[in-house]
């Protein structure tokens, strides 16, 4: 039983908000962004002490598949549905019951903050760049600023690649700046793929990170802006409003979708952020207590910059 300090707001509760792209139960509680302070613990529970500060890992599998084994829990060959808000109630309530495993402990000097933009945003743009061997030697173009485009950059750059980030809203831009983007580009006076041709010219690698969920860039933008390297590798994070088909014939570039982090990417990111001494939680930019839910999910939709969260403190 873990008591939540912080949940957090994400782009995909707005598809649970408005039962857009999966049947939502109302009788499960929502939220698969949740960090606590474990309350209480059940028999046969050992490793997990009452008062650790920890990270739900939303995702829970069989134990039993490849994919349990190599801690990939969200690539479950079994189970469905199994993220918390899904089958399992989630993070929008004063408490929650969750297996030992899924209890990542909190590294000291992590503050929850930190911890509640890892638990989604922040760990999916992590494994996303590690998928396409993100490297010093790489130009990373980021569309899309909200919270997980934040971090790509912050991780992109703490890999030591240049970074582009994309967004037509200036106040992301603003923001992405402090997250250490070197070059930023909105989508005025027009289409920004020639401008990112040049800019990807001399670079050794090229990345494409979509995280902005628009269409446009999805199957457009991105295939204009990068061939000028054969070899750009794309990563597709975004869930976006619609099933784009996906360009398979594009070179000799990679494509590559991603989901959530694993188990053990939890451990490497960890060890990132220590090494780079990064704050991941100053991407939180909006408190709101429970109680306020209807704003919150208000504020959501309107995509601002940032990342909202909803704060146990406040009630
Ligand atoms: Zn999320
Ligand atoms: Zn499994």
């Amino acid at each position: 039983l873990v008591r939540v300090t912080l949940s957090g707001l994400c782009g995909t509760d707005l598809h649970s908000y408005h039962a857009r792209l999966w049947q939502v139960d109302p009788a499960v509680i929502q939220g698969h962004e949740a960090v606590g302070v474990v309350h209480t613990v059940g028999e046969g529970v050992t490793r997990i002490q009452p008062g650790e500060r920890v990270l739900v890992y939303q995702a829970f599998g069989c134990q039993q598949c490849l994919e349990c084994a190599l801690g990939n829990d969200h690539l479950c060959q079994v189970a469905t549905n199994h993220h918390i808000g899904q089958k399992r109630h989630g993070g929008r309530a004063d408490f929650i019951v969750v297996t030992e495993r899924m209890c990542l402990r909190l590294p000291e000097w992590m503050s929850f903050e930190d911890a509640v933009v890892l638990s989604c945003a922040g760990g999916t743009a992590y494994a996303a760049l590690r998928k396409v061997n993100t490297s010093y030697d790489d130009t990373v173009v980021v569309f899309g600023l909200g919270p997980v485009g934040l971090s790509a950059v912050m991780f992109a750059k703490a890999m030591g690649a240049k970074v582009i980030g994309v967004d037509p809203k200036h106040e992301q831009r603003k923001f992405a700046s402090t997250f250490g983007a070197d070059e930023l580009l909105g989508t005025e006076p027009g289409d920004p793929a020639p401008l990112i041709k040049e800019l990807l010219r001399g670079a050794a690698g090229a990345v494409a990170v979509e995280c902005s969920g628009s269409s446009v860039v999805r199957t457009s933008t991105i295939l204009q802006a990068t061939p000028i390297r054969n070899t750009t590798r794309i990563v597709y994070v975004a869930l976006g409003a619609s099933e784009d088909r996906m360009p398979v014939r594009v070179g000799q570039r990679t494509v590559t979708g991603t989901h959530i982090f694993s188990l053990p990417d939890f451990y490497t990111i960890c060890s990132l952020i220590a090494a780079k001494n990064l704050h991941p939680g100053e991407m939180v930019t909006h408190r709101f207590p429970l109680e306020k839910a209807a704003e919150a999910y208000q504020l959501l939709e309107q995509q601002p910059s940032g990342k909202i969260v909803f704060d146990a403190a406040l009630e």
